[in-house]
């Protein structure tokens, strides 16, 4: 079933477990972390980026069906929303959460930006995840990130009135060259204290280590993003394949099934599985509205 981010990461944290927000850019990868969503009963998030899929007006009702369709709880996020046409695009498509990343600017222009997008999405029942710190880029040193500040992030939640949150506590985007991600435990720890327990989010999840990710989602991450191992796991599965005298037709087969099974494993390892539940409302809840502001 549908239903935004927020349901899910309100229970999320509240159980202390995270679930999996796999990349996902067409039917194919969407309907595998579905069903293998499925199959483990935990709910799951489809993470969509502009890359990956330019076109959210064609691709956004897919999704949208798959996940109405669906047994189990699914939502559809924007992976960072890099302006307000993306985030109105998204919203005007039927996903039912986005991501506003202004991560990069100024705190005052990032709570603006953030808060006057909050307020838009929360008017149609749609929920907001933005960044505060910077997750960087592990391919390029150059963008090497900065640490969420707790306090910052206490204020940050009460002046955008956001509904998840973005940390970065060590990891990286993209495939990590030659280094080890050493999470930062004790900033997790208090970011989760200081912010009372709201829900947080993981970036760049890929290439951690199952062991790192385990204890940061028994520590108060709730939303793991997912990219690069799968596709590493779907181009291991074709590599290792014997495809000789097959057709393309086995080729999106092995994909999806080197996507599926890593996927699962990931699920396992954040705690998700058998989390999933049967809303008692049917349809997306609404959101408070803040009259005036
Ligand atoms: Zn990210």
């Amino acid at each position: 079933m549908l239903v935004t981010m927020k349901a899910i990461l309100d229970r999320a944290s509240e159980g202390n477990y995270a679930v999996a927000a796999p990349n996902v850019g067409s039917e194919l990868d969407a309907r595998a972390a579905i069903e293998i969503a499925e199959e483990l009963n935990a709910p799951i998030i489809l993470d969509v980026h502009i890359t990956h899929h330019p076109d959210f007006e064609f691709i956004g009702p897919v999704f949208r069906k798959l996940a109405e369709e669906s047994k189990v709880p699914v939502a559809i996020n924007l992976d960072h929303g890099a302006d307000f046409h993306q985030a109105i695009l998204a919203i005007r498509s039927g996903f039912t959460s986005i991501m506003v990343d202004r991560s990069m600017l100024p705190y005052d222009e990032n709570v603006k930006e953030v808060k006057e997008l909050v307020r838009i999405a929360h008017e149609v029942g749609v929920s907001v995840e933005a960044e505060l710190g910077h997750v960087g880029n592990g391919e390029n040193m150059e963008d090497a990130g900065v640490y969420t500040d707790p306090k910052e992030a206490l204020q940050y939640i009460k002046d955008t009135g956001i509904d998840c949150l973005a940390v970065s506590v060590g990891t990286a985007h993209g495939a990590y060259v030659n280094v080890v991600p050493k999470l930062q435990f004790d900033l997790l720890k208090e970011i989760k204290e200081v912010t009372n327990n709201f829900p947080l989010v993981m970036h760049g999840g890929s290439g951690t280590g199952d062991e790192q990710l385990r204890k940061a989602c028994s520590m108060g991450i709730n939303k793991v993003n997912l990219c690069n191992d799968l596709l590493k796991a779907a181009v291991a599965e074709v590599v290792n394949a014997n495809t000789e005298g097959n057709g393309a037709y086995d080729l999106w087969v092995l994909v999806k099934k080197g996507f599926k099974r890593r996927l699962g494993e990931l699920i396992e390892i954040l705690g998700g599985k058998d989390k999933a539940w049967t809303p008692e409302v049917k349809g997306l809840p609404t959101f408070e509205i803040q009259a005036g502001e």
